[in-house]
């Protein structure tokens, strides 16, 4: 399942079949848009050129932390900085609002700028390392796609960010392998 700081990461997108479609989507608009509208955030689009760098930079480095903690590594108290800094450039109003399992205290984004964006996904990251386990940020495994997920199965070993398209690719590519290897060992 998408979250919000995967979906962000991954708008550095790679072309999962191996093909020329790979593009990094961050500074176009439709996907400023799409990203907004999706996690209820706010910011002028198009982000302005030194707004777009910034982001850049912010997922680039994200990208790089979560890579390194997929590998095993420990959030160093440099990334907790790091982090802290950047949550810091967002500020949020706590409202109380009934929903259908009660009552629900939420923090809500203050801010409509990209620096509040850029908070809101720097939180949602320390969300996933607090409450669920760094250990789990996988990178799927086809080293044409790349992309960043939360493993939540039980048993800790979704290879893929999806089995019916990545999986099922990488096991095509296993079959013809082997069929290749076969036909010249004949
Ligand atoms: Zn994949």
């Amino acid at each position: 399942m998408d979250r919000l700081w995967t979906d962000f990461v991954n708008s550095d997108y790679h072309d999962w079949r191996g093909g020329d479609r790979s593009e990094d989507r961050l500074g176009k608009t439709e996907w400023q848009q799409g990203f907004l509208k999706q996690w209820q955030l706010n910011a002028s689009v198009p982000a302005s050129s030194e707004e777009e760098g910034a982001l850049r930079s912010f997922r680039n480095e994200l990208q790089a932390l979560a890579t390194r903690l997929s590998e095993g590594k420990p959030l160093s108290s440099k990334d907790q900085e790091w982090l802290n800094a950047k949550m810091k450039e967002g500020q949020v109003v706590r409202r109380l609002n009934a929903g259908d399992e009660g009552l629900k205290l939420s923090l809500i984004p203050a801010g409509t700028q990209w620096q509040q964006v850029m908070a809101e996904v720097a939180a949602d990251f320390a969300i996933t390392v607090v409450e669920g386990d760094g250990g789990r940020i996988r990178i799927c495994d086809n080293a044409d796609c790349r992309w960043i997920f939360y493993d939540d199965t039980r048993s800790r070993t979704q290879k893929y960010c999806d089995d019916k398209m990545c999986g099922n690719l990488m096991k095509v590519r296993r079959f013809r392998a082997k069929q290749k290897k076969d036909q010249q060992q004949e």
